[in-house]
């Protein structure tokens, strides 16, 4: 009687690294784009705004930098509560953005999520405002938060030569703080 000699296993599948999705921020025909279109400004719309208030959340692009050692994907994701009082809108909540940043000890990057939580902020509107543009808050707020040397992990330690001379470290960065702290006032 024939067997059936078993089939060969399927060979591995190939490992690629995953591109993180970082859409171009300048290519709007982009298919990216087309499939899920993400805002690009904090927008409030008064109109919506109930006695008590209205939650607004969403995610916006408006964190634009790309430097070398601090690239944002995605977009900013808010969950804030309005409120309007006579001639102010009173915006509160929670703010949070991904970034893949560059450690500053070991010089791998590695992915961080930055976030504001409790962000308070009002705004000066009356009985024609539409709506309100709270972009250039929300991204002060993220940017303030980014750290000025980032650490991939509390257990990561400074490995000599993989770091480039383009960032100094943190212990380097403290050293020259100090010194200029000592100069001789003028
Ligand atoms: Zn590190």
């Amino acid at each position: 009687m024939a067997t059936l000699s078993p089939l060969p296993p399927p060979p591995p599948p190939e490992h690629s690294k995953l591109e993180k999705s970082r859409p171009p921020l300048q290519d709007k025909g982009n298919i990216w784009y087309n499939m899920c279109p993400m805002q690009e400004k904090l927008l409030i719309d008064i109109g919506r705004i109930e006695p008590d208030g209205a939650d607004f959340d969403g995610e916006v692009d408006i964190i634009d930098i790309d430097e070398e050692f601090v690239h944002p994907f995605g977009g900013v994701r808010y969950n804030l509560h309005a409120q309007l009082f006579s001639n102010e809108l009173l915006l509160r909540g929670h703010l949070e953005q991904d970034f893949d940043l560059v450690c500053s000890r070991c010089g791998k990057d590695f992915d961080t999520t930055i976030k504001v939580d409790d962000w308070v902020v009002s705004f000066e509107v009356d009985q024609n405002t539409l709506e309100v543009d709270a972009s250039e808050e929300a991204r002060s707020a993220i940017l303030l938060e980014l750290p000025n040397y980032p650490v991939c992990s509390d257990s990561c330690v400074a490995t000599e030569g993989t770091f480039g001379a383009a960032a100094p470290s943190s212990a380097l960065a403290a050293a020259l703080e100090e010194f200029e702290k000592n100069q001789p006032k003028k």
